[in-house]
């Protein structure tokens, strides 16, 4: 409220500015770098067998990707698996050089609730070593495949600590068949400290309305819903929250010539619905919001 809204007659010239020029939010933008055949409902649907035989096509999506935010000058973050920067480490290089921050998504998209402390530990220990050889760069991000880190893998912030890592990125704050907390907070926190040391999680990006956390940060709600909801949600956010949020997808959902191999229908729906338009989409994403990389958006240097 200003002078204006009591009886005092203000000129127009004389109304404080800073009302209007409230300074614009720049969002956090991550990519999953994995292969179409690590995504979880891709493998469950072909019973893992798919994996074997199958072309590799990430790095041309990735390229794709990487026009992409040319284009709309923005940065993201690339959350890469250990087996694909071991398998492209040009790729990697050509991320890391394009100004884009490199962070781990494990190494063989294992997921955390299924392995013990033990092969946790050496699955992120050897993915960071890997990125870190390509790179020469110290890889301080983490994002668990599929958002595997419940309540009950509470155990791996400390292993992701010990290993150097600065940041989690593993949780989605809203309420899915297999994965998400709805309790969880919404935007960055510091989610587990040891000593002077604290690990800061940023969860996937939501809007809360009459109760409810909806997804409007990525994935497969991204590609099923029209995207005047997704904006309509990161609008309301940072506007009336003055958060940023964080967003995330993968280059498979870019390829829509990717092979098809059989499996059963709800399977098939979950994998391939949207990917004819998420190109587009994204592009149009780009160019209503800034995005820069988490750890820019975290202020970590
Ligand atoms: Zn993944």
């Amino acid at each position: 409220m200003h002078a204006g809204d009591g009886h005092v007659n203000v000129s127009p010239r004389d109304r404080p500015l800073t009302l209007e020029a409230k300074p614009i939010i720049v969002n956090a933008l991550s990519v999953d770098v994995e292969e179409y055949y690590h995504a979880l409902i891709f493998r469950e649907g072909t019973n893992g067998a798919a994996g074997g035989g199958l072309e590799s096509r990430v790095e041309a999506s990735t390229e794709r990707i990487l026009a992409l935010l040319a284009s709309g000058d923005a940065k993201a973050t690339f959350f890469i698996l250990g087996q694909v920067a071991a398998a492209h480490p040009a790729l990697v290089r050509k991320i890391a050089g394009e100004k884009h921050e490199i962070a781990c998504h494990g190494d063989r998209h294992e997921l955390v609730s299924r392995q013990t402390p033990q092969e946790f530990r050496a699955d992120v220990r050897h993915a960071k070593a890997v990125l870190e050889d390509i790179t020469g760069e110290p890889v301080v991000g983490y994002r668990a495949p599929n958002f595997s880190i419940g309540r009950a893998q509470a155990w791996a912030y400390d292993i992701l600590l010990e290993e150097g890592f600065r940041y989690d990125s593993s949780i989605y704050p809203i309420l899915h068949d297999r994965y998400g907390d709805r309790a969880a907070p919404r935007f960055p926190y510091e989610v587990w400290r040891k000593g002077d040391q604290k690990l800061v999680e940023f969860p996937i990006g939501t809007t809360r309305l009459l109760g409810v956390n909806f997804p409007i940060g990525g994935g497969g709600y991204f590609r099923l819903l029209p995207l005047a909801l997704t904006r309509l949600g990161i609008r309301r956010v940072n506007a009336h929250e003055r958060q940023p949020i964080l967003f995330y997808f993968h280059p498979w959902e870019l390829d829509p010539d990717q092979p098809r191999p059989s499996m059963p229908w709800r399977h098939r729906l979950r994998h391939y619905v949207g990917l004819q338009r998420e190109e587009a989409k994204l592009s149009r994403l780009l160019r209503d919001f800034r995005f820069s990389t988490v750890r820019r958006i975290l202020g970590m240097p």
